[in-house]
């Protein structure tokens, strides 16, 4: 069968793509210019009759995938801004929303043949923060992020902005799905992962080209002094949840096959983490890099996430710290940066 994953340049979605075609998959993904769709090419010269790029130059368009969805049987729409750094929130806000809305109805019309759509969301759909720590579950539904930008606008904080996209996003995927699903021939199905970190396979010819979650765990763990994260108190402030990226493409493909994954949100987590466990984690692996020294201090985690549904629907075998720790640093040697 044949799966359509939108924005399948970026990071997580190559290692999405990698996984289906070696499960056997046809894999058509979307790119927004053809330049941006050689690197999987080559990277994938092995399953070239199983891979097709297609252009969707602009997700916001109507009717965008209307071509894309035609022949699929299934759908991993993963493209979404991930940007910590504008300032009018509907930069965010908008792809994210009518991307994942657009996808939907496309779909909709044009997809007869598709059974199942999986979104990327995101644990910042989920998250809230309180004083005490809190454990949080597929139940919950972040208030505070789209609080926050409604109120202050471009004054939000960078994360609140990011973190409301991806809000919005989801409810008006589930909105969408649940007025118009007793016609449809397809469910849905929410990924909600926390931080992703891991090895990188998607284009990156210069440190600048690094996507978010990968530059900011570059910025801290193996630089400490760039991108004004350095002040040791990011390391221990309260954190959240991370899962290694090539466990979150597995996540994908099992959210496409089992059946009982149908009209849920799944969180997909590795466990809690402060940067100061990831920076200890890559410490006890570095072969060849002078890594930050550990500060010592309490760490806290502000959020456990609740993973019983992902272990009873998809039973991933996640990870170490160690592993994802010592994978990202031989790509950081790798590419000399
Ligand atoms: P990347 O930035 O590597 O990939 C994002 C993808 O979306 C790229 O293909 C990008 O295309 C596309 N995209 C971004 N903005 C637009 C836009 N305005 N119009 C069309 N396409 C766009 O990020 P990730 O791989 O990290 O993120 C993939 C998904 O995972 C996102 O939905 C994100 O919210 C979600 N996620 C990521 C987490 C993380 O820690 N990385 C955590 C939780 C969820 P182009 O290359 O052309 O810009």
């Amino acid at each position: 069968s044949k799966v359509l994953v939108s924005g399948a340049n970026g990071y997580i979605a190559t290692w999405i793509v990698r996984a289906l075609l070696e499960r056997g998959y046809a894999v058509r993904g979307t790119v927004r210019s053809l330049v941006k769709g050689e690197h999987l090419k080559n990277t994938f010269k092995s399953y070239s009759n199983q891979l097709e790029i297609v252009v969707v130059d602009d997700i916001t368009k109507d009717g965008a995938f209307d071509e894309a969805v035609k022949g699929v049987d299934a759908i991993a729409h993963t493209a979404s801004p991930v940007q910590l750094s504008v300032s009018d929130p509907q930069e965010l806000i908008l792809p994210a929303v009518k991307g994942t809305v657009g996808m939907l109805t496309s779909a909709a019309k044009y997809g007869s043949s598709v059974r199942r759509i999986v979104v990327t969301s995101s644990c910042a759909a989920i998250m809230r923060s309180e004083p005490e720590t809190i454990t949080l579950s597929e139940v919950d539904w972040n208030e505070q992020s789209p609080k926050e930008v409604e109120e202050k606008g471009q004054d939000a904080s960078a994360f609140a902005k990011y973190r409301t996209s991806k809000v919005l996003a989801e409810k008006a995927a589930w909105n969408f799905y649940e007025t118009q699903k007793s016609e449809l021939p397809w469910d849905l199905t929410m990924i909600n992962p926390p931080w992703v970190f891991g090895p990188f396979i998607h284009d990156v010819p210069s440190l600048n080209a690094l996507n978010t979650s990968a530059k900011l765990w570059y910025n801290v763990v193996a630089q400490m002094d760039k991108g004004g994260l350095s002040s040791d108190a990011i390391l221990t402030q309260p954190g959240h949840g991370w899962v290694d990226v090539r466990d979150l493409a597995e996540a994908h493909v099992l959210a496409l096959e089992v059946e009982a994954a149908g009209g849920e949100r799944i969180i997909i987590s590795a466990g809690s983490c402060v940067w100061q466990d990831f920076i200890n984690a890559a410490q006890s692996v570095s072969t060849s890099r002078t890594l930050p020294k550990a500060v010592p201090g309490d760490t806290r985690y502000a959020i456990v996430f609740d993973t019983s549904k992902e272990k009873r629907l998809l039973g991933l075998k996640f990870r170490t710290m160690e592993e994802t720790a010592r994978d990202v640093l031989s790509d950081f040697d790798r590419l000399e940066w």
